[in-house]
């Protein structure tokens, strides 16, 4: 099943996308997944090309991992790290698909970094590995564009990952897709540039969960962003950037100088 958020003759809500039109839900998703409910329609439906997908959830935060695949930990001349390197993009830079990545002023290097969401479903404290995939909802694409002269001025990462428009996530949900062996691609301007499988994620998705919900309890909608494989590069104003994952869809933002 694919769960959008979307706007549609002055109306924004959450629908379900099947062949071309989106069915509108009552309510959003999770209030009635949590609760094992099945989803309410409200009886309305709208074409999918009369309607405009928005970022697919309002997570309360992103909690994004750094190097969790090898090959990019190398591009910065670093082992990966022996307990997943975590790190917090703030829900003001979420964006949907086809909205513009917006460039800040004095930008020197806009990376795009093509990862795998997860979007967990159900408030999560304290989960074991084992229970984990009980928390999520589905899968989706995230950009977490990042400023690299920035990042590497600061030494954390807030700053240079933080900016407004810098957390393209999109362009839905998808339910049922198994979210461990999926191969991630990113295209810019059309042009092949990440292409790894989410099996080669140093720690999985199952680990992830347990590991973040022993730190900070996870509500519905917040995203996991599971890092980058290697190949991350540049963006420049009136590039387009794409991040395809397996199974689930493309996510796709043209980039924008600063306003
Ligand atoms: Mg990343």
């Amino acid at each position: 099943m694919r769960i959008a958020r979307f706007s549609a003759r002055g109306q924004t809500g959450y629908g379900v996308i099947r062949n071309d039109v989106i069915h509108s839900l009552g309510s959003d998703p999770f209030s009635g997944w949590e609760t094992g409910t099945e989803l309410k329609f409200d009886g309305r439906t709208y074409p999918l090309s009369e309607t405009r997908l928005l970022a697919p959830c309002l997570p309360s935060k992103l909690v994004c991992l750094g190097l969790n695949y090898r090959p990019h930990a190398r591009e910065f001349d670093q082992a990966p790290p022996s307990s997943p390197l975590i790190f917090l993009k703030p829900s003001t830079a979420v964006i949907g698909p086809e909205s513009p990545i917006i460039l800040p002023h004095n930008w020197k290097r806009v990376d795009y970094e093509g990862e795998l969401g997860i979007v967990i479903g159900k408030t999560a404290r304290h989960v074991t590995e084992e229970k984990a995939r009980e928390y999520i909802l589905g899968c989706t694409c995230t950009n977490d564009v990042t400023e690299r002269q920035i990042q590497k001025e600061d030494g954390q990462w807030t700053r240079a990952k933080g900016f407004d428009t810098f957390a393209p996530i999109g362009p839905w949900i998808e339910t049922e897709v198994e979210p461990d062996d999926l191969v991630l691609e990113t295209y810019l301007n059309g042009e092949l540039r990440q292409s790894a499988r989410t099996s080669e994620l140093v720690f999985g998705i199952s680990s992830l969960i347990s590991f973040i919900s022993g730190i900070m309890t996870l509500l519905p909608g917040d995203i996991i962003a599971t890092g980058t494989p290697a190949g991350i590069a540049p963006m420049r104003p009136g590039d387009t950037v794409e991040v395809k994952i397996e199974g689930i869809g493309s996510l796709r933002n043209p980039v924008k100088g600063p306003v």
